[in-house]
C-alpha cells in the first residue's frame, strides 16, 4: 500500500514559513506584502478559488486586494484595472483569475502584468527562465508538486518521470522542473499512442489531464510515485485524475484528492508573492 502524501500538512508548513517572512518584511519595509486578485464575472468555481486565496492571505498576514469586476466589463476596463495595479508600487503580486468572460482576450490581459509581479509564473519571461534553469517565479501547481516530492525526500536523479498533460500552466512547467531535477522526462497528451505502456515505465508519474480516474492501477509500475494534479467535480464530489483505489495498491507514494496537490497550489502562491515582494523591495 502506498504512503499517502499529506498536502495539507506540507502546505501549512510552507504557509507558516511565509508568515514569518511576511512579518519580517513589514518590520523592515514598513508595509504589508500585498496581493491583488482580479476576478471578472460570476464563475462559481472562480469565486471559490478567489475566496481560498483571500483566506490564505489572511493566514500569512498579507494584504489582499480583491478587484471584483462585472461580468459585462469590457476588455478596456479590465486592461485599465490591471495597469493601475501594475503601476502601484505597493502591490507586490497580481493575479487575474481565469477563465475570463468571452470577449476578453486572456493573453492581452496577462501580458500587462509586469514579470516581477507575475505571482502565477504564467508569463513568457518566467516560463523562459524556468526552461533555462534560471531563478524565476514558477507556476504554483507544478512548484507545489516539487515541494511535495522534496518533503518526502524522493530522489529524482536519473528517474523516469512521465507527465500526463501538456498545458502551459501545469504539464509543461512540470516537465521542465522534473528535467531540471535530472529526471528523464516523457510528456503524454491527447495524441499520445498507448499511454498505458508509457505510464507503466514511470518511476514518477504526474497526472494533469482533467479526466476523472484516468490513470488506473494497470498503468502504474510497482513502487511508482504517483502525483494526482486533477480536480474534477463528479456528482458533487471532488475526484482526481488517478483512480486512487487501484493505484494505491501499486504505488509507493500517492497524493489524495482533495488534500494533496490542491492546498499546495495556494501555499506556493503565497510563497511566490512573498518572493516577488522581497525581490522588488531589495532592488
Ligand atoms: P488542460 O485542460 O489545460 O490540459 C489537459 C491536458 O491533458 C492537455 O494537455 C491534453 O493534451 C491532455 N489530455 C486531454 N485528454 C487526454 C487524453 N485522453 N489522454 C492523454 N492526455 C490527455 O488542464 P490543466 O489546466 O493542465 O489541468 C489538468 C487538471 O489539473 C484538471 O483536472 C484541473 O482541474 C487540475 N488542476 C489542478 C490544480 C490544483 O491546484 N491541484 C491546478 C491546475 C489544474
Amino acid at each position: 500500500m502506498a504512503k499517502i502524501i499529506d498536502g495539507k500538512l506540507v502546505s501549512t508548513k510552507i504557509k507558516d514559513a511565509v508568515k514569518i517572512k511576511a512579518t519580517e518584511f513589514e518590520q523592515k519595509f514598513g508595509r504589508k506584502i500585498s496581493l491583488a486578485v482580479v476576478l471578472v464575472g460570476n464563475n462559481p468555481a472562480s469565486k471559490v478559488y478567489v475566496g481560498n486565496k483571500v483566506k490564505a492571505c489572511e493566514y500569512v498576514g498579507f494584504n489582499s486586494i480583491e478587484c471584483l469586476m462585472d461580468e459585462n466589463s469590457t476588455e478596456e476596463q479590465v486592461k485599465e484595472k490591471v495597469l493601475e495595479l501594475a503601476f502601484n508600487p505597493e502591490i507586490d503580486g497580481i493575479l487575474v483569475q481565469l477563465p475570463l468572460p468571452n470577449g476578453i482576450d486572456k493573453n492581452t490581459i496577462l501580458n500587462l502584468i509586469p514579470a516581477e509581479k507575475d505571482v502565477d509564473g504564467f508569463l513568457a519571461e518566467n516560463v523562459g527562465s524556468l526552461l533555462l534553469g534560471e531563478e524565476c517565479t514558477i507556476s504554483c501547481t507544478p512548484y507545489g508538486v516539487m515541494k511535495l516530492l522534496e518533503h518526502e525526500s524522493i530522489d529524482l536523479c536519473g528517474k523516469n518521470a512521465v507527465v500526463v498533460g501538456r498545458s502551459n500552466i501545469v504539464g509543461k512547467p512540470m516537465a521542465a522542473l522534473l528535467l531540471n531535477a535530472n529526471c528523464t522526462v516523457t510528456v503524454c497528451h491527447s495524441k499520445t499512442k498507448d499511454i498505458g505502456a508509457v505510464c507503466s515505465q514511470a518511476d514518477i508519474l504526474v497526472a494533469a489531464v482533467g479526466i476523472p480516474k484516468f490513470v488506473k492501477g494497470d498503468m502504474v509500475k510497482d513502487g511508482a510515485v504517483v502525483i494526482d494534479v486533477g480536480i474534477n467535480r463528479v456528482e458533487g464530489k471532488l475526484v482526481g485524475d488517478v483512480d486512487f483505489e487501484s493505484v494505491e495498491k501499486k504505488a509507493s507514494f500517492i497524493t489524495p484528492v482533495p488534500g494533496g496537490v490542491g492546498p499546495m497550489t495556494i501555499a506556493m502562491l503565497m510563497e511566490n508573492t512573498c518572493a516577488c515582494a522581497y525581490r522588488r523591495a531589495q532592488k
